[in-house]
């Protein structure tokens, strides 16, 4: 898996702790390390050689077996909370986030009701936060087409970062047309804010399914060759520019081709660029989508097994920056439209409870990444891009006592009563994964325990960044 190194002990208080992970082998700033992890008031207060805290005092948990890892911080999640209660809510979304060892997630500010593109919408979403989550969360903005003066407000009132989309994203959430994305960009170049976009083109997609429902071409074919990856690129090509010639930091999210990446990589040294992907298009193919149907329907789509390999190969090598599982709940329904059109079929898949064991399987288990890579990717890289690092995202003294502790050894299959999310669906259902999420830790409390979760709605704490 990965080396284990020594740590010299680093005590900054005495104890007794409020308690003390014990046993595990634990994922530090310099690597895997067998050591015991003391937490006070929620924070790490000593990191030390197995054994050295022994008789300190304090609250035992037995870690062993287990790895300790920093809880994965989920830059990407829709919970569509408030308005969309038949879908999901803050206290379902990360009671999912808990079992699948997140103990962060950053809630993207459409598919609720109503979208948060002003300070007054953005309050609605965070009093609803504050009565319903389990883990700690922070909160994206939009940034649509008549809301770019009202950016640094929403800023001001607690929002990390900022979403657009170059393609249609619903009536409620007017996607940024390039004259908007890029007077937006120019404001968060001269605010320092982050913008996330979606990808794709606009006027290619809407003509593409415009033809092809007029043919009467329904299929899960028809709808991937109306997202082709020219339509991803084109979009990615106009972004990147815009990032390059504004100078405002860009997050390109979930890029399911491994040409996106390599284009980010391209301009990374004259802009200020980041890219995400999501573990759906690292582990599932177009025939995949053809078998699961709307399940695994989502924009922009899976990809060919040529480009999951090269998706993967450009993970491994270190060339993106972020996974995060873009959890979009939808109820079973949506998913299986009367009509059998997959046009009509809810687009977005399912998977903040999923992400991390289906990463340490496909990635860790069967590529041979390390386990330090994977926790860079699920928990450092998005802390850090959020502002939140070093409170989250890192096991050392100071950080938040946010604790995965993760068993590597149990091998399962997933059903649906598994699922803590409120419709029981994903594209993950019946597929084995290694290693298994044993607990959660959020600021040194136990939220899930292996089987459910053991917190309070509303003991999650909203943060706003650096
Ligand atoms: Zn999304």
């Amino acid at each position: 898996m990965s080396k284990v190194n020594d740590v010299p002990a680093r005590i900054a208080a005495q104890g007794p702790f409020s308690c003390i992970i014990t046993g595990g082998l634990v994922a530090t700033p310099s690597g895997l390390a067998e050591a015991d992890v003391g937490v006070t008031d929620g924070k790490i207060a000593a990191l030390a050689a197995r054994g050295c805290l022994d008789g300190v005092g304090g609250r035992v948990v037995d870690a062993s077996g287990c790895l300790v890892l920093p809880a994965v911080v989920d830059a990407h999640v829709h919970f569509n909370d408030p308005g969309l209660p038949d879908r999901e809510d803050m206290r379902t979304g990360t009671a999912a986030a808990a079992a699948g060892g997140v103990g962060t997630v950053v809630d993207m500010p459409l598919s609720g009701a109503p979208a948060v593109t002003s300070v007054e919408t953005l309050e609605l979403k965070k009093r609803a936060a504050a009565e319903r989550a389990v883990v700690d969360y922070a909160l994206w903005g939009g940034l649509v087409d008549d809301n770019v003066a009202e950016l640094a407000a929403m800023r001001d009132h607690g929002a990390v970062a900022f979403k657009a989309f170059t393609c249609f994203a619903g009536d409620d959430f007017p996607y940024a047309r390039p004259e908007v994305l890029y007077r937006g960009l120019a404001e968060a170049k001269e605010r320092d804010l982050l913008v996330g976009v979606h990808c794709e083109d606009e006027a290619l997609t809407a003509s593409n399914e415009r033809a092809a429902r007029a043919a009467a071409k329904n299929g899960a074919r028809d709808f991937l060759d109306a997202h082709a990856p020219i339509t991803e690129l084109l979009a990615v090509d106009s972004v990147l520019e815009m990032a390059r010639v504004t100078g405002a930091r860009v997050h390109v999210c979930h890029a399911t081709l491994p040409e996106v990446i390599d284009r980010v990589s391209r301009v990374r040294g004259d802009a200020r660029v980041t890219v995400e992907t999501c573990p759906h298009y690292l582990i599932f193919t177009d025939a995949d989508l053809e078998r699961l149907r709307g399940v695994l329907k989502c924009t922009p789509p899976v990809r060919s097994r040529e480009s999951v390999e090269g998706l993967w190969e450009r993970v491994l090598n270190g060339s993106v920056d972020v996974i995060a599982s873009d959890h979009s709940p939808s109820t079973v329904a949506q998913k299986n439209p009367a009509s059998g059109s997959f046009w009509d079929m809810w687009g977005g898949v399912q998977g903040v409870q999923t992400m991390l064991p289906a990463l340490f399987t496909h990635g860790v288990r069967r590529r041979g990444m390390s386990v330090e890579a994977l926790v860079r990717l699920v928990s450092e890289n998005p802390a850090r891009l959020m502002g939140l690092y070093p409170r989250k995202g890192v096991i050392r003294i100071g950080s938040d006592a946010d604790l995965t502790l993760f068993d590597p050894s149990v091998r399962w299959t997933l059903t649906p009563e598994m699922l803590l999310h409120k419709n029981k669906h994903s594209p993950y259902i019946g597929m084995e994964f290694e290693g298994r999420v044993k607990a959660t830790l959020v600021r040194g409390r136990k939220v899930y325990d292996g089987e459910k979760i053991v917190a309070e709605p509303g003991s999650g704490q909203l943060l706003t960044g650096a």
